[in-house]
């Protein structure tokens, strides 16, 4: 019988648990245990509710065409659950000189692809209107050595594109800056357009008349679960033995036990886990689906090289704030709502209006707004206490939509180290740590930390590590870059 320690009982540690479950089911000889330090399970996905509406305290939804995190809910027979954004309201604003400007038709992930909206849209001044224009006739660049979002971007459209689009919408999916995530790892379509075609724009409407004539049926941008996403943790609770189940358990050390040290020599290695209140068991295998940071201060005793690696795999942290309020009065915008870039001087990097975005989540009567906070250059909102991030809140909502209404209900959620940044040679250093996992026998990664950050991507890397540990396929993590490694929250 394989026994198997799963460590981490976020989206990833669940996937990889459900997929354990599934093939000890099918007849597979194994068991496995999931150890979570946390009292509940789910990680940073928890669904609340107040007052009649539906909040969602990390993940809201996630990217339709990344398909893991659906194909699951379908084997869990949740697939009635799923619901669509509500693309025919979608809009978004970009916050400039503390007036909301909508993001103008035809811009594709920050590439323009129709000329006269761009044009005559307020978002960009003339000399970045100029640079776009010239942007077509961009020369194609060999693939090099990786670099900064922000050097691609600026390369091609100049500094304001990176302030006003890049840095927005890529703070709103990790937290993170644009001058400081690899475009290899973050946006490797853009390397290889530059690549192929030299214009991103050339690229892009390159990439739209092969998906237009693929004839695919349209579908929302986003896919959530009509009770939340909490929703899809609960379905895969039910499907596991509570027995499996080791929550208020943080593990502190894990050793590796060498064939030689062990009598009689058995085939493979085996794993020692060792947890808070002094417990410890062997196992065959290990699913470290902890943050990156984590698994390295794990590994470091085992093998200092990879826990280094995995150490040096940075992240960022998160604050939402979801503010609920009478609908009658209120005079918002329409559209799932706005970006801030950093040059507003605000605290606030996004705010949707969840009211709009999906169905089912406040009654008609109600309005839902989420705020979020913090990413890498914003660490310090993290020591500040409820009221005083609730104060600041409303104090840029007041002056950005004039909204001077009582919040029938204020909820602040801080999420510490969560949101990996994937920083300049990300996948040369996931090679390395590759490499060197296959040197400890019986280890498996997953997590947000390395192949993407929204749940469907962490779907897969829990539905691989299980493969891994599980022995039933080699290394299924191969070290080429995602194609579809596109950012979840293009507009939040
Ligand atoms: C605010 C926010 C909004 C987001 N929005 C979206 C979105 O809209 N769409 C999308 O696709 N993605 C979104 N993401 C990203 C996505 O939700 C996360 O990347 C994903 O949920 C991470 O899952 P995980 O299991 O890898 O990690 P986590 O959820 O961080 O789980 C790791 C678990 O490991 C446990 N752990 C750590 N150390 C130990 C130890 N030593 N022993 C035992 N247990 C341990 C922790 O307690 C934790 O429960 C968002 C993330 C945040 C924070």
């Amino acid at each position: 019988m394989k026994r198997i320690a799963i460590i981490g009982g976020g989206i990833s540690g669940l996937s990889a648990a459900y997929y354990l479950e599934e093939q000890r089911r099918q007849g597979a000889a194994l068991e496995y245990i999931l150890f979570e330090s946390s009292p509940r399970l789910g990680g940073s996905l928890l669904t609340q509710h107040a007052d009649g509406c539906l909040i969602e305290a990390g993940p809201d939804s996630f990217l339709t065409e990344k398909p893991w995190a659906a194909e699951l809910c379908h084997e869990l027979g949740i697939a009635g659950q799923l619901i669509g954004s509500n693309d025919a309201d979608r809009k978004t604003y970009i916050l400039v000189k503390g007036r909301l400007v909508p993001i103008p038709d035809g811009l594709m992930f920050m590439v323009p692809t129709k000329i006269l909206p761009v044009v005559i849209s307020p978002l960009f001044s003339l000399r970045a209107k100029f640079r776009m224009a010239q942007e077509w006739f961009h020369p194609p660049r060999p693939a090099g050595t990786d670099e900064t979002v922000a050097a691609l971007v600026e390369r091609h459209y100049g500094p304001e594109m990176v302030d006003r689009l890049a840095d927005p919408l890529l703070s709103g999916v990790y937290g993170g800056e644009a001058s400081g995530l690899s475009v290899r790892a973050v946006l490797p379509r853009f390397a290889e357009m530059e690549a192929k075609h030299g214009s991103l724009g050339r690229g892009m409407l390159a990439a739209r008349k092969r998906m237009a004539s693929s004839k695919a049926p349209a579908r929302p941008l986003f896919t959530s679960l009509k009770d939340g996403m909490e929703q899809l943790v609960e379905a895969i609770l039910g499907r596991l033995p509570r027995e499996a189940l080791r929550t208020g358990t943080t593990v502190r050390e894990i050793r590796r036990e060498s064939p030689r040290t062990r009598a009689p020599a058995p085939q493979d290695d085996s794993w020692s886990v060792m947890w808070d209140n002094g417990g410890a068991e062997k196992f065959d295998a290990v699913i470290l689906a902890t943050p990156a940071p984590m698994a390295g201060a794990l590994l470091a005793p085992v093998q200092a090289e990879l826990g280094a690696e995995l150490s040096g795999i940075a992240y960022s942290s998160s604050v939402t704030v979801t503010l609920g309020y009478e609908r009658a009065g209120l005079r918002l915008p329409p559209g799932f709502g706005f970006l801030v870039p950093r040059s507003e001087g605000k605290r606030m990097l996004a705010c949707t209006f969840v009211h709009n975005k999906f169905p089912h989540r406040a009654p008609n009567d109600r309005a839902l707004i989420r705020c979020f906070l913090g990413g890498a250059r914003d660490e310090e909102i993290l020591g500040w206490s409820d009221q005083q991030i609730e104060a600041a809140v409303r104090k840029e909502l007041r002056e950005i939509l004039w909204l001077t209404a009582q919040p029938l209900f204020c909820r602040v959620y801080k999420w510490t180290g969560a949101m990996a940044q994937y920083g300049v040679g990300h996948l040369e250093r996931l090679e390395r740590i590759e490499r060197l996992r296959q040197q400890l026998p019986g280890l498996a990664l997953a997590g947000n930390g390395y192949r993407g950050i929204g749940v469907p991507d962490c779907v897969r890397s829990g539905k691989d590590a299980a493969a891994q540990a599980a022995g039933l396929q080699a290394a299924v993590t191969a070290v080429t870059p995602a194609k579809n490694l596109l950012p979840q929250q293009p507009a939040r």
